[in-house]
């Protein structure tokens, strides 16, 4: 079919040719994570958590928290990409700590885990503790980093780079269908743009990308508003407007004491934050007829 319009991010013949596994041209994908977990149906997943996994204690409150929510899929990242090399801790790379955390965390809830992966040396330490592994926006083209997790089979979550449009971003995930994983999950997370409407903010969410990923593709796609705003006075109405547009889960990082978290203080939500908002995406869910898991 001819590309009516040339300024198309993704023209129809490349649909066919590029994308011959991501496209809309094939069924829309239901991503199984667990029997009762599943992203681009009619249930909207919302993995929740700190940004950094400082320790057990902290790690524990949230996955209580969850439990008394409802919810099933935790943030739990032992690997950390930081803007700056210049820190005293180890946060970014808790290693054999890590790994008995995620066990721990694993022994005492019934949580799903989603969690970074940087390094494909890495990949066989965390993959049986793992749910789904989360491909970060900096590695969005690691290219041998996402065909190696693919062969695992886990679901990868495949976070966009903010200088990427959606074709790079669906390239990218041929990578992984390429390898019979069908199992990716997109993520929208904020974009470079030269105003952001605050100082400290470096992204703005690009609420767009949604039904465009969703017009071009059958994977879903979520919606990051913690890392796309940088700022946890907006994470929740940048929530409400991501279930709005159609949304096939959410990212939201929480803290039992967000401002004074080891990382990015400034952009998770409390957990009374973080409850209210859950009950106000259920109450809109209802109206859009979405489930809030
Ligand atoms: C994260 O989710 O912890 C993260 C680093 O996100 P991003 O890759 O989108 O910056
Ligand atoms: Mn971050």
């Amino acid at each position: 079919m001819e590309n009516k319009f040339p300024g198309k991010d993704i023209s129809d013949q490349d649909l066919k040719d590029k994308f011959p596994l991501s496209s809309s041209l094939n069924k829309k994908k239901i991503i199984k994570v667990s029997k009762d977990i599943t992203f681009g149906s009619k249930d909207v997943p919302v993995i929740a958590g700190p940004n950094t996994l400082e320790n057990k204690d902290m790690i524990f409150r949230c996955c209580e928290l969850l439990e008394k929510k409802g919810l099933k899929l935790l943030r739990g990242g032992i690997y950390k990409p930081l803007t700056f090399p210049y820190r005293s801790e180890k946060y970014f790379e808790l290693g054999d700590k890590g790994i008995r955390i995620l066990e721990d965390i694993k022994k005492n809830f019934d949580v799903l885990i989603v969690s970074e992966i940087m390094e494909t040396e890495k990949i066989h330490l965390i993959e049986n503790h793992i749910d789904v592994f989360q491909i970060g926006a900096r590695n969005m083209q690691n290219y041998p980093l996402i065909t190696k997790v693919a062969k695992t089979q886990k679901p990868i979550l495949l976070k966009r780079h903010f200088g990427c449009s959606i074709r790079d971003l669906l390239g990218a995930a041929e990578y992984a269908l390429v390898e019979k994983n069908e199992n990716v999950i997109l993520c929208e997370r904020g974009v470079s743009v030269p105003h952001t409407h605050r100082g400290t903010s470096r992204f703005l969410l690009d609420l767009q990308a949604i039904p465009a990923v969703q017009e071009n593709s059958c994977l879903p796609i979520i919606s990051d508003p913690t890392h796309a705003s940088f700022w946890h006075k907006w994470v929740r109405s940048l929530s409400l407007a991501s279930l709005a547009v159609g949304s096939d889960g959410l990212m939201i990082e929480t803290h039992h004491d967000p401002r004074n978290a080891a990382v990015d203080p400034l952009q998770a939500i409390n957990f009374d934050e973080f409850s209210k908002l859950i009950d106000e995406l259920r109450e809109v869910g209802k109206v859009l007829n979405k489930k809030i898991v």
